[in-house]
């Protein structure tokens, strides 16, 4: 039976103590959720959630990190802190890192590989903005965005790789892309990873989709042939909000 990876995006909401509070009532309502769950908090929060994590079916993912391993860089976090308080997955080439913070494919390949190299599981945040949409760049854009942040993946490592679809006008809008439409972009992120790794590979790729997931669409979504899971931002920061999308089968 076909398993959906369901993950959520905190980004920089919540204090310590309310990032606890939240893991442990998902932790209670989630318990034996048929799907692959992961909760992403923020870095501050990352080691309190991670204990109430402890022997749940809940992955803890962390929203970003480092390209090195340590060394000299102020202001950021290393995979190897990230894996001593148990971190499981992390977030990669989010829109938001992409655009606001001018992330390169170049960079985001050195954090996947590095993540990788640790045993880290990565989802890679792919996704086109309405003005390349609309100028026809869907394809061209998403494309690079694989090829550039998997370049030198080897075929084992790229099990351990989770794809988001994330069109950006659809992240935090309330707009989302009709699940035909995902669907289509899906199917080409298959074709392109079938190109990188063969069709086999291809096949078993968890591509998640992300972009104003609620209760109310997560359905017609996942009911899509190439869509296997969600990427949830706004609505995975209440358990009356998230709950009911990682339950909705
Ligand atoms: C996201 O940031 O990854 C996201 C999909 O956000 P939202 O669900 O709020 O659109």
């Amino acid at each position: 039976m076909r398993s959906y990876f369901i993950a959520g995006n905190w980004k920089m909401h919540k204090t310590v103590s309310e990032s606890v509070e939240l893991a442990q009532d998902l932790g209670t309502k989630l318990a034996g959720c048929r799907e692959k769950i992961m909760i992403a908090p923020a870095f501050t929060a990352l080691d309190a959630v991670s204990k109430v994590l402890q022997g749940s079916n809940i992955l803890l993912g962390a929203q970003n990190m480092g390209p090195e391993e340590q060394g000299a860089h102020t202001g950021e976090v290393s995979v190897l802190m990230l894996k001593d308080i148990g971190v499981r997955v992390v977030i990669l080439g989010h829109s938001e890192r992409r655009h606001s913070y001018l992330e390169s494919d170049a960079l985001i390949n050195r954090k996947v590989r590095l993540a990788l190299a640790h045993d880290i599981e990565v989802i890679l945040c792919v996704g086109e903005t309405l003005a390349e949409r609309e100028a026809g760049m869907l394809e061209s854009v998403i494309g690079t965005q694989l090829k550039g942040g998997l370049a030198g993946v080897n075929p084992e490592a790229f099990a351990k790789v989770t794809i988001a679809y994330e069109p950006v006008w659809a992240i935090g809008t309330g707009k989302t892309a009709t699940p035909e439409d995902a669907d289509a972009v899906h199917a080409y992120c298959r074709s392109v990873i079938a190109g990188l790794y063969g069709e086999a590979a291809a096949k078993g790729t968890i591509i998640q989709y992300g972009g104003s997931v609620k209760a109310d669409n997560v359905a017609a979504l996942m009911s899509e042939p190439n869509i296997d899971g969600a990427l949830v931002g706004g609505a995975s920061l209440k358990a009356d909000t998230f709950v009911p999308i990682a339950q909705f089968r």
